[in-house]
């Protein structure tokens, strides 16, 4: 049976030390403080706000909300975003996506100050996470990843990881992690061909299909470390990529959905605001 690798333990260690340097940094005079920028009121982005809203809570930082209508018009969210970046008592800036069709999400990701890109919006951001420098804010979902291995002590140097995913939030930024790592990296897609047998032969294998329960025995192998890291909604609830009972009694490490990844990620974009303060903005 595989050991189970919960994500609460790795977001509690996480949470643990933001709230310490946190408090550090109020006693010093200095309150990190999150804008969290929202265009519209889809139900799963007012979930997630909140969400951040109470980790932050449990924290010590503190949150500031830029709600604005769906309609709102691109000069006016791409002003809010400027006067963000310039105000020097806001530490990082969330922006909830996707954002309405009518702002360009490219345009407002550069105006976004690199280092106050928590989530990773700016491609100066992803530019020093390809060029291996390390100064830059990753995405958090690689970092998440990369973070859930190191906390369970699985070791990625010279491992064969295989990411089933290509896109910029994921697959791209999460193969140059584990390169700087020392791993040796296949990244895989929608056109790849014979895909379990490439699969099957990693050491580390992550999923990020979006496909509910996609990945079945023949995709996985003994002793192999999955990460699944997709989230998807059925009739049953939410659940991964993988077919998690039937694989979870062949491989030797198997990380759940949900109780995975999610949950670091959100103790991550609290992790980068700290080191924004740090950074001294
Ligand atoms: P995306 O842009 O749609 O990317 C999906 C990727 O999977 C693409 O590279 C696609 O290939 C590939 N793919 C789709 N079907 C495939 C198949 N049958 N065989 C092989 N590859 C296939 O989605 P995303 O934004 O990266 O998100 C991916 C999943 O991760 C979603 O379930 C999302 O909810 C989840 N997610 C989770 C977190 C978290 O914190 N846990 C954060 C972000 C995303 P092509 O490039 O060829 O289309």
């Amino acid at each position: 049976m595989a050991e189970i690798l919960k994500g609460k333990p790795v977001a509690d260690a996480i949470k643990a030390d933001v709230a310490l340097r946190a408090e550090r940094m109020k006693a010093a005079g200095r309150q990190p403080m999150l804008a969290i920028v929202r265009a519209g009121s889809r139900e799963d982005d007012i979930a997630y706000e909140n969400r951040v809203i109470r980790n932050c809570g449990e924290v010590n930082i503190e949150t500031v909300n830029i709600t604005f209508p769906a309609d709102v018009s691109h000069g006016i969210f791409t002003d809010a975003l400027r006067s963000l970046s310039e105000d020097k008592g806001i530490h990082g800036i969330l922006v909830l996506r996707p954002l309405p069709d009518q702002i360009d999400s490219g345009e407002a990701g550069m105006l976004i100050r690199a280092n106050k890109d928590v989530d990773c919006m700016n491609p100066e951001n992803l530019r020093k996470v390809f060029t291996g420098d390390a100064s830059g804010i990753s995405p958090c979902t690689p970092e998440a990843v990369i973070e859930i291995l190191k906390f369970y002590g699985y070791p990625i140097r010279g491992k064969n990881v295989v990411i089933v995913n290509r896109s910029l939030v994921l697959g791209r930024p999460l193969s140059m992690l584990f390169l700087a790592e020392d791993a040796t990296v296949t990244v895989c897609h929608s056109r790849t061909e014979k895909l379990s047998e490439i699969t099957s032969g990693a050491d580390i294998l992550v999923s990020g299909v979006g496909r509910p329960e996609y990945f079945g025995r023949e995709f996985v192998s003994p002793d192999m470390t999955v990460i699944d890291v997709g989230i998807n909604f059925t009739e049953k609830g939410m659940c991964g990529d993988m077919k998690y009972d039937e694989v979870r009694d062949i491989v030797s490490a198997i990380s759940p959905v949900p109780g995975g990844i999610g949950t670091i990620t959100s103790a991550i974009l609290l992790r980068h605001l700290i080191e924004s303060v740090e950074l001294g903005i």
